[in-house]
């Protein structure tokens, strides 16, 4: 199946599967039918996505049979895979933590030593107990750890939480964070030996800070009076010199600038302050920088 495209390696079923499937499409790259095939090539890219469980992605993507993948840093770290990380994707995150029943919760970190901690993630587990200069007994359970120490196998558990829901259905409490994770873009090398896919993939990574920065990015449009123009320019986040334009009220400005999203709301109240009215805040899809 060597047609020279880059082949690109994703969860075929899971939590990283429709955002990554999302962040293509955003890349303007089409792939169809995904459903029940393995590999499916885009229509409009040199590219052939191969649908996989997560766990194999970091192994096939350092052993080259996939180029690239996507895939959360937990599976990553957890495999020990020799990859480089091209990208960090801001979706899949979580933490992988400590969890203990609500009546016997470790106040300090020592407390968990000599206990037995039930999880699916025993390599990067044993480097936080190694990190801590702590001795623990590690249960390797590869699903539904959360059941652990009622069924009284674990004192423990270490398994990764986002929202928290299971461990409160389990009896169990958040207690120590041992790693973070997000979903990261991958390669066995920066570079192929295949020059057309060294071009693919810069395009691709290109297209890809693109919808990044502009999810990440906001277009603000408001009309100020003229004198303020000083004072709202220092205001103004911008990632660039702001756009300023003439009004038919001479005595106004327009001004336009990209900012990043999470400053719009600490900046609103000083903006206001200043005289701005008619203030726009835009979605951007795409953003070259
Ligand atoms: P597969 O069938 O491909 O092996 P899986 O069941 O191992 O799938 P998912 O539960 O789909 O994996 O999670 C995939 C990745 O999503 C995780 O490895 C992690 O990086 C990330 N993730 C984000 N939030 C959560 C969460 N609340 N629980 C589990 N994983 C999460
Ligand atoms: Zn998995």
């Amino acid at each position: 199946m060597e047609n020279g495209n880059l082949k690109l390696a994703l969860q075929k079923k899971g939590r990283l599967t429709d955002k990554s499937l999302e962040l293509l499409k955003n890349c303007g790259i089409d792939i169809e039918n995904y459903s029940e095939r393995l590999v499916v090539t885009s229509k409009n890219y040199k590219i052939d996505v191969l649908f996989l469980r997560d766990d194999d992605i970091p192994e096939y993507v350092q052993d080259g049979v996939a180029d690239i993948g996507i895939v959360g840093e937990n599976v990553i770290v957890e495999k020990k895979a020799k990859v480089t990380y091209l990208e960090k994707l801001g979706y899949g995150r979580c933490k992988l933590m400590i969890a203990a029943p609500e009546n016997s919760l470790p106040k300090t970190v020592k407390d968990i030593d000599g206990k037995r901690i039930a999880t699916s993630y025993p390599s990067i587990l044993t480097s936080y107990l190694n990190e801590n200069n702590l001795t623990a007994k590690i249960i390797e359970i590869s699903g539904s750890v959360e059941i652990a120490p009622s069924l009284g196998v674990a004192d423990l558990i270490c398994d990764i939480v986002s929202t928290g829901n299971t461990l409160t259905m389990n009896k169990l409490k958040k207690s120590f964070s041992v790693f973070d994770s997000e979903a990261v873009l991958i390669s066995a090398n920066s570079k192929f030996e295949d020059d057309s896919k060294n071009e693919v993939l810069k395009d691709l990574l290109r297209r890809i800070r693109s919808v990044l920065t502009a999810k990440n990015s906001k277009y603000l449009m408001m009309n100020i009076p003229k004198e303020s123009l000083k004072k709202i320019s220092e205001i103004i986040p911008s990632l660039k010199s702001p756009t300023i334009l003439s009004l038919a009220d001479e005595k106004m400005l327009a001004v336009h600038a990209v900012i990043p999203s999470d400053k719009f709301w600490h900046i609103i109240d000083d903006l206001k302050r200043e005289g701005a009215s008619g203030i726009l805040l835009l979605p951007i899809d795409n953003m070259i920088v």
